[in-house]
């Protein structure tokens, strides 16, 4: 089973992804979580990732391609994988396909989430993120409050906010998403593999109402 989980920044993709990873039971690769992995090393290549994810642009292809390409040849990939933040744009679309033709696999869905950036903008400055990296738990204070105050139900750490969800870099990394998503949505509808998911207010789905609609999908 491979899913791609499209949709900009603060719409859901991390929290629908582990619930299906848990349902599905294959992995959840974010590709966020990889780079804020990557970038603590210091290595040449990780502060220069390190430069583009504070300034809430794209990390070039080259870097983040070979990055996915070593996460998607590890062997926990084999049953399928639910993947997040990847791809961004038709060039890294067409190096997906190209590295699983080379495993005879192919995309079964792609799960568009989409949201109003003013309503983005209004969860992520609520988002509070475990940094425990086993763990990465995410949390909304409207929508999925921690249990008690500040602290991870799952592991206990101290909750964080992410050095990129404050405002303006949110608004740089939604300039960045529209600059790149509606070719890639083009992509994938052509495809015939897109799957839009509406969220906005009024549509009231929640998390869990994305997880179940993408569940019953396979069924
Ligand atoms: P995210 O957690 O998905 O919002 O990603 C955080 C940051 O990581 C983005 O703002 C980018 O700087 C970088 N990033 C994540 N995915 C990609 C990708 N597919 N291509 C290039 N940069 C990415």
């Amino acid at each position: 089973m491979e899913i791609v989980m499209l949709g900009a920044p603060g719409t859901g993709k991390g929290t629908v992804g582990k619930l299906l990873s848990k349902e599905f039971e294959i992995p959840h690769i974010s590709m966020g979580e990889i780079f804020r992995s990557y970038c603590k090393k210091h290595t040449k290549l990780a502060l220069e990732a390190t430069k583009y994810m504070n300034a809430g642009t794209l990390v070039p292809d080259e870097i983040t391609c070979k990055l996915i390409e070593n996460r998607l040849n590890e062997e926990d990939v084999e049953k399928g994988f639910i993947l997040d933040g990847f791809p961004r744009n038709v060039e890294q679309a067409d190096k997906l396909q190209e590295i699983l033709a080379k495993k005879g696999k192919e995309i079964n869905i792609v799960v568009h989430l989409s949201l109003p950036d003013d309503e983005i903008i209004d969860r992520i400055s609520k988002r509070r993120t475990c940094p425990n990296p086993e763990c990465r738990e995410i949390y909304n204070l409207e929508f999925r409050p921690p249990k008690e105050e500040g602290i991870c139900d799952l592991c206990g750490s101290k909750l964080i906010i992410r050095s990129d969800d404050n405002e303006e870099t949110v608004r740089k990394r939604l300039k960045t998403f529209h600059e790149t998503s509606e070719e890639l949505i083009e992509y994938y509808k052509k495809q015939a593999l897109l799957y839009t998911i509406k969220l906005n207010k009024e549509s009231n789905v929640t998390t869990m109402g994305v997880a179940e609609e993408i569940r019953s999908y396979f069924e």
